[in-house]
């Protein structure tokens, strides 16, 4: 294999078409790639169809990027945007929540592996737009929304990849899902 991992193989990886053989020989390299990180976002962004720059992927269909106004948002493949990243992108989704056992077996089975009705509820969030189904919780009901991943992109691209980001600041890493619930609040009491 070459010293720097060959896009194809990053390609394969991603459609999950890849030999057994060449994961190993991905997972056995003795120096990992450095240029992994940078090839694997390029791949990324040769598979959406607008041109906001990938910062983080952060599950199938998501993923932070800069947008024209320098914003770094959550962005669905489809296009969608969730707004700043560091709100939970789940309170700008679709949800459904199923509660009941009959709507339990629906999605788990054997019966017998389905959380307990009323100990659990299951909650899927959509993309509002294209309607991919972006994450599943099962939580006790009156559970907050779990906030999967809030990444400290300056500190990735500074201290892991060597490549700082031009617009880093302390208030980036910040969890502001607080912050839409209050004004929501205040919408709903005023
Ligand atoms: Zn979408």
């Amino acid at each position: 294999m070459s010293e720097s991992i060959d896009k194809d193989l990053i390609r394969q990886l991603l459609d999950g078409t890849i030999s057994d053989d060449d994961v190993q020989r991905l997972q056995r390299m003795p120096d990992k790639d450095a240029d992994r990180f940078w090839q694997y976002a390029q791949v990324l962004q040769e598979r959406v169809s607008w041109d906001d720059q990938i910062l983080l992927r952060l599950n199938d269909h998501l993923y932070v990027v800069r947008d024209k106004a320098k914003n770094r948002i959550v962005k669905c493949d489809c296009g969608h945007e969730f707004g700043d990243y560091r709100i939970n992108w789940k309170l700008h989704s679709l949800v459904r929540v199923r509660k009941t056992l009959d709507e339990f077996k629906k999605v788990y089975a054997p019966e017998p592996a389905c959380p307990e009705p009323e100990w659990q509820e299951i909650r899927e969030f959509y993309c509002p737009n294209c309607v991919a189904q972006l994450a599943v919780e099962v939580v006790p009901p009156g559970f907050p929304l779990v906030f999967e991943m809030l990444p400290d992109l300056d500190r990735l691209y500074r201290d892991f990849l060597g490549k700082p980001l031009e617009d880093e600041a302390p208030d980036w890493y910040e969890d502001r899902s607080e912050q839409l619930l209050a004004a929501w609040g205040q919408k709903l009491s005023s």
